[in-house]
């Protein structure tokens, strides 16, 4: 594991990833890209000519089919409905594709020590952040959260071989949020595989997956992974190199948060204490699939990067940049697994280093 000390005494301001680079290869005049909004998020597509609309239309179907599904928020698919009769006895008939999900979850859950858990919704609730929550909430106290857990234990969801599935106990409430996105990115990579095309980057939500090369010079689509310190457009952390299906997704104490009593608290539960995870600012994953890039991302950020090392040891081709924050406000960064191979950093962007 590479170490880099930066301590950085500032606000954790945004860190996005971007699709990168303008092109300097051939093929660039030809690359067309597509930016719309879904699933509560922006959604970006980079692919060549001919047939980038037609590309365009099945990046979407796969988003919306996978939304449907495993959305919370779309009373009709079948994790709400699952949601909804938690409690009440009944089984309900899960689609391929939540199946698929619920499946996958178990196994990260059991991979990270609980760290990674879908069944943690009930908590989310109780800090706030379900529904867009954040900005005017406060902590739950003890009594809340000793309460709540109980009825986040991932083992207790019942999965029927033919995909059927129930929440024994009222009040338990599954959120594929950490992970949900990441596999419609890899159903959208698969489809277009299965399509003809080769040369492309998916992006939702900042869970990217690339096919082939960027271009015929240097190959590499180029991802930039954004400094935090700097606005949108500023100097990145650095850039990932990444080709061939590689993936990355990152997690953030930035997106859905609140500060109270001088405290930041993030969206991202602890489900084994019940606390909003603290320790890190931001996690970056990069992975041979984007499902496995942001369950991974999510799980360890819950973690935090010495924890974490077994579990990404565990997937070949993965790693990690973690922004480690302690208590004071300074930062930490350190990569983990193979991620330096894949990065190139561009450290000056953090001018008042100490
Ligand atoms: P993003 O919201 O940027 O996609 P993540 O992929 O890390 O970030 O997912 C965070 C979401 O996952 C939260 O909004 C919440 O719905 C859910 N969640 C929170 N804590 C956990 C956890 N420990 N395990 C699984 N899901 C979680
Ligand atoms: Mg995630």
């Amino acid at each position: 594991m590479r170490r880099i000390p930066v301590k950085l005494f500032l606000m954790a301001a945004a860190v996005l990833l971007l699709a990168g680079g303008c092109g300097r290869g051939g093929f660039d005049e030809d690359r067309k890209e597509f930016n719309w909004p879904v699933m509560g998020t922006y959604a970006n597509l980079n692919v060549f000519r001919p047939k980038a609309d037609e590309a365009l239309l099945i990046t979407k179907s796969a988003f919306e089919e996978v939304n449907t599904e495993l959305s919370v928020f779309a009373p009709e698919s079948g994790v709400a409905r699952l949601n909804a009769s938690a409690g009440n006895g009944e089984y309900v008939q899960l689609g391929r594709y939540a199946v698929k999900v619920l499946r996958e979850s178990g196994r990260y859950y059991e991979e990270s020590g609980g760290a990674f858990n879908p069944a943690v919704g009930p908590l989310v609730e109780a800090w706030g952040f379900f529904r867009g929550g954040g900005a005017g909430y406060f902590p739950p106290d003890a009594s809340v959260i000793a309460k709540t857990k109980p009825l986040c234990d991932f083992r207790e969801v019942e999965l029927k071989d033919d995909g059927i599935a129930r929440l024994p106990r009222a009040g338990m409430r599954l959120d594929f949020g950490a992970i949900a996105k990441g596999y419609a990115v890899d159903v959208a990579y698969e489809r277009l595989k299965a399509a003809g095309y080769s040369n492309f980057l998916v992006n939702l939500g900042g869970n990217m997956r690339c096919a082939g090369t960027r271009d015929a010079e240097d190959g590499a689509w180029r991802v930039a992974v954004r400094n935090p310190r700097k606005e949108l457009e500023g100097e990145p952390l650095g850039m990932l190199m990444l080709t061939n299906g590689m993936s990355v997704a990152t997690s953030g104490d930035y997106e859905q948060h609140y500060e109270y009593d001088g405290r930041r608290y993030s969206h991202i539960i602890d489900p084994r204490t019940g606390e909003s995870a603290r320790g890190v600012a931001q996690v970056t994953v990069v992975a041979r699939a984007a499902m496995e890039a942001d369950a991974l991302s999510t799980a360890c950020f819950v973690l935090g990067a010495e924890a974490s090392r077994g579990l990404l040891e565990t997937h070949p081709g993965s790693g990690a940049l973690f922004i480690m924050v302690d208590d004071a406000g300074g930062f930490e960064f350190e990569m983990v697994g193979g991620f330096a191979d894949w990065f190139e950093p561009e450290m000056d962007g953090f001018g008042n280093a100490q």
